[in-house]
C-alpha cells in the first residue's frame, strides 16, 4: 500500500506543489489548510507521516505538533516541519516542540519526494528497533 502523506499548508501554491511532486512519486496525499482541520483529519486517517507548515492561521505547526505528540495515538506519526526559516535556533525550537525533522522552503523539487521517502525509512527503522529492544 502506498504511504499516505498529510500536508497541512495554508499557502495554496506550495500546497498543490507539495502535493503534486509527492502523488507523481506514488504517495497518496491529504490536505489540511489549517491546524484545526490537520489534527482533525490526521486523527481520522492516521497518515504515515505529516508535513506541517509552521506558519499557520490560528494554531501555528508547532503548537499542533505538540498537541499531536502529547497523544498518545498520535505520537507515533514522524512530523517533518515546513519552514522558511533554517537558523540553528529555529532548528532547536523546531525540534523542541516534537517535530522529527524539517525541510526548509522552497521545496526543491528535484529532491523534495526522496527526502519525504528518506524521513519515512528513517522513522520505520527507528520503529523497528525499538520493536526488536
Ligand atoms: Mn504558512
Amino acid at each position: 500500500m502506498n504511504s499516505t502523506i498529510l500536508i497541512i499548508e495554508d499557502n495554496e501554491l506550495n500546497l498543490e506543489l507539495a502535493t503534486a511532486l509527492l502523488e507523481a512519486a506514488g504517495f497518496a496525499v491529504l490536505q489540511a489548510r489549517c491546524a484545526e482541520i490537520g489534527l482533525r483529519l490526521a486523527r481520522a486517517a492516521l497518515p504515515d507521516l505529516i508535513l506541517m507548515d509552521l506558519s499557520l492561521p490560528g494554531i501555528d505547526g508547532l503548537a499542533a505538533t505538540r498537541n499531536l505528540k502529547a497523544d498518545p495515538a498520535m505520537h507515533h506519526v514522524p512530523v517533518i516541519a515546513l519552514t522558511v526559516h533554517s537558523m540553528r535556533r529555529d532548528a532547536r525550537i523546531i525540534a523542541d516542540a516534537g517535530c522529527d525533522g524539517y525541510l526548509t522552503k522552497p521545496i526543491n523539487t528535484r529532491t523534495f519526494p526522496g527526502q519525504v521517502r528518506a524521513s519515512l525509512n528513517k522513522h520505520a527503522a527507528c520503529l523497528a528497533e525499538g520493536a526488536a529492544a
